[in-house]
């Protein structure tokens, strides 16, 4: 089937499965983590539809046409849209159809996760491997090494810092890490 809407916007919409169609929470949180979340209204157009002219995609989100390609542009370098060049008939140039990579995102999630799974360990490792200084204000937290060179007093406020017990701290990245590595379990 073709939709023409007017000589140079040409886009074939096929018919799609329901079981191809990219779950809507999972696409707008990989596309927000991934490249942002100016970028989620065009991946979300897209959904659910095939070879998508990227003149239709800036027409319907009213999106100035420069700005509709640099966010399918940072959407396909991190693997969550692809695209067909074909060459206008007509008018001689190129046209670039768009498509979601609906298959990919289950997969893009669970590198986000990694990701953050490692951040968070890395945090707890530097947590459960140091003393922290903390200003009774706390404006600045700080750890051994750097207290000492501050001779214990906070660089914002002069008050003594103090030694901070960060076991609650711990606890909560322990946590953190365990609620993301069930998360992973169930994707
Ligand atoms: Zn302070």
């Amino acid at each position: 089937m073709y939709l023409l809407h007017n000589d140079y916007k040409i886009s074939w919409v096929g018919k799609i499965s329901t079981k191809m169609i990219a779950d809507k929470e999972l696409l707008k949180e990989v596309v927000t983590e991934l490249v942002g979340s100016e970028a989620v209204d065009v991946a979300m157009y897209l959904r659910g539809k095939t070879k998508i002219s990227e003149f239709i995609i800036a027409e319907e989100l009213e999106l100035e046409i420069h700005r509709t390609r640099f966010l399918l542009y940072k959407l396909l370098e991190h693997n969550v849209v692809t695209f067909v060049r074909k060459k206008d008939k007509i008018k001689g140039w190129y046209i670039c159809y768009w498509d979601l990579k609906s298959n990919m995102l289950n997969q893009l999630k669970e590198k986000i996760d990694k990701e953050k799974i490692d951040k968070l360990l890395e945090r707890l490792k530097r947590e459960q491997e140091n003393q922290f200084y903390l200003c009774k204000n706390a404006c600045t937290r700080t750890d051994f090494d750097q207290a000492i060179q501050q001779n214990f007093k906070c660089p914002e406020c002069g008050q003594l810092m103090a030694l901070q017990d960060n076991q609650r701290t711990i606890e909560f990245l322990k946590q953190r890490i365990k609620d993301l590595q069930k998360n992973k379990g169930e994707a």
